[in-house]
């Protein structure tokens, strides 16, 4: 069973990156085509627009007929179906900062009752896409509550891998972004005082965590493109 959840549009580059293959990331209409027959059971993200309001006049929603949609988070989690698509926005979502509903926690968690529900092997790809995009406009209040909202549904996550004791959790980022430094800071008020040295991403290295049964495959320093190696060789075992 496969799950795939962004809080970008769901053909965003690193949702995109686990069910299809094009030249380039902005080919946004092949990408959702090809999502449209990759047989994903569960996605959660935005970027409707890409499904049902194309350059090509095709309408992916009505091709995926072995697909239910819902329309909010009570929807999906009522639908009892192997395969749903959860559009939750025409287009980017917008910021945890201005008020984006429904929340990552509450999604995942939805979405791992599913896929654990089947008592098969299941794949889950969270993404909390924005937390990049406040680094690139060097913006603290956005970046802050897409990593707290971020970490509360690792805490989700987390609940379900003590319990369950069979699921590998890996928690990391593809990059920094913004060259962020925390040059001060309160503890009593919680508050903390960036500086940033870029606008963009940054070679600055990233962590990486894991949780569970070959957990230890990702200790140590290496390239981030052997993350897909470990991946596969959990999966292929
Ligand atoms: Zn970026």
């Amino acid at each position: 069973m496969t799950a795939i959840i962004a809080t970008s549009t769901i053909v965003h580059a690193t949702p995109a990156s686990y069910y299809s293959k094009v030249k380039s990331r902005y080919d946004y209409d092949e990408i959702a085509s090809q999502l449209s027959k990759s047989n994903i059971n569960f996605f959660v993200g935005g970027g409707e627009k890409y499904f049902n309001d194309r350059r090509d006049k095709r309408n992916l929603m009505n091709e995926m007929d072995d697909y239910l949609f819902a329309n909010s988070l009570e929807n999906f989690i009522k639908i009892n179906s192997n395969k749903i698509g959860f559009l939750t926005d025409y287009d980017e979502p917008i910021g945890k900062h201005e008020g984006r509903k429904p929340s990552l926690e509450d999604i995942v968690q939805a979405t791992v009752q599913k896929l654990s529900s089947f008592n098969k092997p299941f794949f889950l790809l969270v993404e909390g896409s924005q937390i990049d995009w406040g680094g690139h406009d060097n913006d603290s209040e956005h970046m802050i509550s897409e990593m707290l909202e971020f970490d509360r549904t690792v805490g989700k996550v987390f609940n379900f891998a003590y319990k369950d004791k069979n699921t590998t959790v890996v928690i990391t980022a593809d990059h920094e972004t913004g060259g962020l430094s925390i040059i001060d800071g309160n503890l009593k008020d919680s508050k903390v005082v960036n500086k940033y040295v870029s606008g963009s991403h940054t070679a600055t290295m990233v962590p990486i965590f894991s949780f569970g049964p070959y957990s230890s495959l990702f200790n140590g320093i290496y390239d981030n493109t052997e993350i897909f190696d470990k991946l596969e060789a959990i999966i292929i075992k």
